[in-house]
């Protein structure tokens, strides 16, 4: 069978005229793929070499074979209304003899054909060798991935040391320019250096202010640094907690009465003298005062609550005996402190975040995004907690927890 096969054959978008029957065999008999065309009627047209020997189809025999009914095992209406519903390829699982195959089937509109592929079950689920990566492979990766990541991290850590070293250095050179420049305020308000006009008087009082917030954003570096580099040691002593909160609101005052906030203190006379630091827990209490007044409009109150707690903490935070006691705590066993304020709030989905260093979400007022993180670090290495929530009055309320078994 030589002569010219009258239907042309289609190869991919092109149409191939005037090619031998016996080149189109040759040519589908070079593929790998077992691949069986038919006619729209199941037909068979032409099988590869490795269609018949995979499907076991003798070249003598498959003109009487009919693709739908005894190779696909599935009426040709059926294919075609699946094709009709806008399915590209179809594919059926299909059985022959003791062996079984995926056929997909392809339906080539323009001479009306259909084309079957036949892949052994058991063929397409083996591994090819070339794409087989062996186990020893595989841990000769993880290791490389793994030694990267930890080069990667050891170079972070080391411009994190950098930089929390370059923030220590800048905020020392600063410390004390500002200092003598507010000793120099503090002289010419106090009318030490002549007789001031109320003019004077009150732009002396507002740079005041403005160097005053300076002082305590470089503290706040001083602070930040200090706790990064590892250098926070607690001084722990038997301390009155009221004493130590009172100062802060005493020190605090002057600025809340400048703005028209009202700042209202209220510790509870039942809490006994405890082990913390006296100046960190004042640090702490500072920062969350610093932030209520500056987010509380003129008119608003700041109230700071101070009182005797018995803390259970959750089960995954305390060792199974020290829950058994829980329940037997004789007397509170923790301070809880408050700072409420009227202002706007935090949303809920800021609640956790901003206790990480530099986070920001209010852009309209000045910071770096440190106070809550350095309060957070201060409380912890109490071994307390502080967290956010709505306030009663709207605003927000931050609370921390200090334990009063400091060891
Ligand atoms: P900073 O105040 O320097 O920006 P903080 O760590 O103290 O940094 O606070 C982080 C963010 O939390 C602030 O930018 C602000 O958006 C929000 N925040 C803190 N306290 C309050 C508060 N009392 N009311 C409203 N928002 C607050």
């Amino acid at each position: 069978m030589t002569g010219t096969i009258a239907n042309p054959v289609v190869a991919g978008s092109r149409v191939l005229t005037g090619f031998s029957r016996g080149a189109v065999v040759s040519l589908l008999d070079a593929i790998e793929t077992a691949l069986v065309v038919a006619r729209r009627d199941g037909r068979v047209l032409l099988v590869n070499a490795r269609a018949r020997k995979s499907l076991g189809i003798e070249l003598s025999e498959y003109s009487e074979t009919n693709l739908f009914t005894e190779l696909l095992q599935t009426d040709a209406a059926q294919v075609f209304r699946e094709i009709e519903s806008g399915k590209h390829e179809l594919r059926l699982e299909v059985a022959r003899g003791d062996e079984k195959f995926f056929a997909s089937v392809q339906w080539i509109p323009e001479p009306d054909w259909v084309v079957a592929q036949f892949v052994r079950q058991d063929e397409q689920q083996r591994p090819d060798p070339a794409t087989q990566i062996t186990v020893q492979e595989l841990l000769q990766e993880r290791e490389i991935t793994y030694r990267n990541l930890l080069a990667a991290y050891l170079k972070l850590q080391e411009v994190n040391r950098q930089k929390t070293v370059f923030l220590a250095s800048a905020a020392h050179e600063l410390k004390t320019p500002l200092a003598v420049i507010k000793g120099y305020y503090d002289l010419m308000l106090a009318g030490s250096l002549g007789k001031l006009s109320d003019k004077q008087r009150d732009i002396l009082e507002e740079s005041k202010e403005s160097c005053e917030r300076l002082v305590r954003l470089v503290s706040m570096f001083l602070n930040y640094s200090a706790l990064e580099s590892g250098k926070l040691v607690l001084q722990l002593r038997e301390n009155d907690l009221r004493d130590c909160l009172d100062e802060v609101a005493k020190r605090w005052s002057e600025a809340f009465q400048r703005k028209g906030v009202k700042l209202e203190a209220s510790f509870d006379p039942s809490i006994p003298n405890f082990r913390f630091d006296y100046q960190k827990v004042q640090q702490a209490a500072a920062n969350l005062l610093d932030n209520a007044l500056k987010h509380t409009p003129s008119g608003g109150t700041v109230t700071l609550h101070a009182g005797p707690h018995f803390w259970e903490r959750r089960v995954s935070e305390v060792s199974p005996i020290q829950e058994r006691r829980r329940f037997r705590l004789p007397r509170p066993n923790s301070v809880e402190v408050s700072v409420a304020d009227t202002g706007p709030g935090i949303p809920a989905e800021h609640h956790q975040e901003i206790f990480e260093d530099f986070v920001r979400v209010d852009r309209n007022t000045t910071g770096m995004g440190l106070g809550l993180a350095i309060a957070k670090r201060l409380i912890q290495a109490h071994r307390g907690k502080i967290w956010v929530e709505d306030g009663q009055a709207g605003g927000s309320k931050f609370t921390f927890l200090l334990p009063m078994d400091q060891s």
